[in-house]
């Protein structure tokens, strides 16, 4: 008797993207089957406890998606959803005063005015979730569609809610443009240009300067101005998806890598699992689609190969950068608190209750050092332009810390009874595939990297010093790829950024709006959907619009398509109401 399986829909990958398209086609009424490789879902959305009792995160923390329709249309509170409702209040001035060499910048009432009307606190009412969910949570026009400044969707919103946001140069625009328009100090504005570097979206790219501001934006609960964290982290976020997945009947595979897509005539039919998956290396059929959410190149050069493309295909998708950015991460176990140094303690003195995040009360540095742009483009130049080991001195290097410490009580990082662990740090470094020493020297490099990364964090903090640290956990980009595909393509972007690769057909036409080259292959991963990582619930969300175009999907009445969704012709309009 055959071992093989059956389902309507097989899906490469149990990451956030891979478990929320599963989770909306289960909830279709699909039977859905879910192959993950390793022995835990979730992809960079995890929990790690390197020694125990302590707990941490080593890539995702900060939730990008408090916009998205899924919230709603999986119900994700049903299943455990909790937002922490009292963290750090990102609108108030002693939380948001900036770190510059010379201490404390605090930004002005026009910096808060224009960055609050850009992210569409000022209109009336309010049209903040409007304006990100058109940004991200709606699938790119069909091609046949010629994308203008009437039918991009944050153009429309800007139109209707605030027109003096709007103008015809806003697509072509960098984000330091726009923000040099709307707001006022080059310490506000070099800090939001870092944030969205490091977020996918940089502040100098040309032609996303809005994708490139909301981004940053969305690190913040619509109207609370409160920073966006999941009770019990981007794990505990997930854990609710994937409750929700198994709830509407997905079966999940874990320790099961997939090896092959098999394509039968030009369609898409199912996969091969590898020789040594947990069910060994049986067929899975699948009567209506595959859908990959694992990475673009090994989807299409490893998994379909090349004997189902056309070679110039194979070309493009070769071409596609899947590293935008790398970070190095930083995380330490400490004997005794880390403090600030006097001359950022001062702040500390004027509030209340001491400049801090959290129950302890830790302090925490946000982006440093954020005096000027000039210091943003000598840490660009570096990473994205020498390619190499960092020359930028450690005092200059831009790094940031994610403000962790402010997470509830019971959250499962930065509370030890032997020490202290401290929220990660986060740095931007060159890709290790564009490394010009080759994609092993970030590891090699390591010692010296770490020291610099202690050097450049003791530039706001001391106690980073060897007799207090017990552990320095880093990992370079190499070793975050190494774990998981994470960062690859964690750009806003998907992949790309450059205007002629635009929004419909990113990241190459054959791969626009998630279909791919062969029927019944669509591909929902972070390195090849606009806008990728970060965005989470994006990709699948607006994935469903085509799975409906496309008549592999039926939902039921808790669906609702983007209002800024434009069907392609010939096809089932995801638009039903
Ligand atoms: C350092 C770092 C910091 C980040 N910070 C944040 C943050 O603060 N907030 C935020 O929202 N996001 C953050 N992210 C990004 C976020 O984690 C990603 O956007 C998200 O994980 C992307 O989901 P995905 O499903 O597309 O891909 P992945 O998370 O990469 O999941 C892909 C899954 O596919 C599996 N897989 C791969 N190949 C196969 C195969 N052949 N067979 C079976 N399974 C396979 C992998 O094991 C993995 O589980 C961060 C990422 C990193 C690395």
């Amino acid at each position: 008797m055959s071992r093989d399986e059956r389902y309507d829909v097989v899906i490469i990958g149990g990451g956030p993207n891979g478990m929320t398209t599963a989770a909306y086609l289960a909830k279709s009424g699909l039977s859905v089957c879910v192959l993950e490789e390793r022995t835990e879902c979730g992809g960079a959305c995890e929990t790690q406890e390197p020694i125990p009792g302590v707990r941490m995160f080593p890539h995702a923390m900060l939730m990008y998606a408090s916009p998205a329709p899924g919230f709603e249309q999986l119900e994700l509170h049903k299943y455990g959803f909790r937002m922490s409702w009292d963290p750090i209040d990102m609108a108030s001035k002693a939380n948001t005063a900036l770190t510059c060499t010379d201490g404390w910048r605090q930004p002005t009432d026009k910096d808060y005015e224009g960055w609050g009307k850009l992210g569409g606190l000022f209109g009336a009412p309010p049209f903040t979730r409007e304006l990100m969910r058109a940004a991200f949570w709606c699938p790119p026009h069909p091609p046949e569609v010629e994308v203008t400044d009437d039918n991009v969707p944050y153009m429309q919103v800007y139109k209707k809610y605030q027109a003096d946001v709007w103008t015809p140069e806003l697509r072509q625009m960098t984000m330091f443009d726009l923000m040099d328009e709307h707001c006022e100090t080059e310490w506000f504005k070099t800090c939001m240009a870092f944030a969205a570097w490091a977020s996918g979206a940089a502040g100098h790219w040309e032609g996303v300067a809005v994708p490139a501001v909301l981004c940053v934006q969305l690190l913040t609960l619509p109207g609370t101005g409160r920073i966006s964290l999941p009770r019990g982290g981007l794990h505990g976020y997930f854990h609710a998806i994937h409750r929700c997945a198994v709830d509407h009947g997905t079966v999940v595979r874990t320790c099961c890598p997939v090896d092959e897509i098999l394509v039968d005539d030009g369609r898409a039919v199912g996969v091969r699992l590898r020789e040594n998956a947990a069910i060994g290396g049986r067929k899975v059929w699948a009567n209506k689609a595959v859908i990959s959410g694992c990475d673009v190149h090994q989807t299409f050069l490893d998994l379909v190969g090349p004997k189902h493309l056309d070679p110039g295909v194979i070309r493009k998708i070769k071409d596609i950068s899947l590293k935008n950015g790398t970070l190095y991460v930083s995380t330490f176990f400490l004997k005794k608190p880390y403090r600030y140094k006097p001359k950022f303690a001062e702040w500390g003195a004027a509030t209340p209750d001491g400049r801090g995040v959290g129950p302890n009360r830790y302090p925490t540095a946000g982006v440093y050092p954020c005096d000027h742009r000039d210091i943003y483009y000598e840490n660009v130049a570096d990473v994205d332009g020498r390619k190499a080991q960092p020359t930028v001195p450690a005092e200059r290097a831009m790094w940031f810390q994610t403000p962790s410490q402010g997470w509830d009580p019971t959250d499962c990082q930065g509370h030890h009874p032997k020490g202290h662990v401290t929220s990660a740090f986060e740095m931007n470094v060159t890709p290790p595939d564009y490394h010009l020493e080759g994609e092993d020297a970030p590891d090699k490099y390591k010692k010296e990297m770490d020291a610099y990364m202690v050097e450049a964090f003791s530039q706001v903090f001391d106690g980073l010093d060897e007799d207090n640290i017990i552990h320095h956990w880093s990992a370079t980009g190499r070793e975050i790829e190494m774990r998981n595909t994470g960062l690859i393509g964690g750009t806003w972007c998907g992949s790309r950024h450059d205007e002629d690769q635009g929004w419909t057909s990113r990241p190459i036409p054959e791969l626009a709006r998630y279909r791919s080259p062969i029927e019944g292959l669509y591909h929902a991963h972070q390195t090849s959907g606009h806008p990728g990582g970060l965005c989470l619930m994006a990709i699948p969300y607006n994935l469903m619009h085509i799975l409906i175009e496309d008549g592999v999907a039926e939902p039921g009445d808790w669906w609702y398509a983007s209002p800024y969704y434009i069907p392609q012709e010939g096809k089932i309009s995801a638009n039903r109401k």
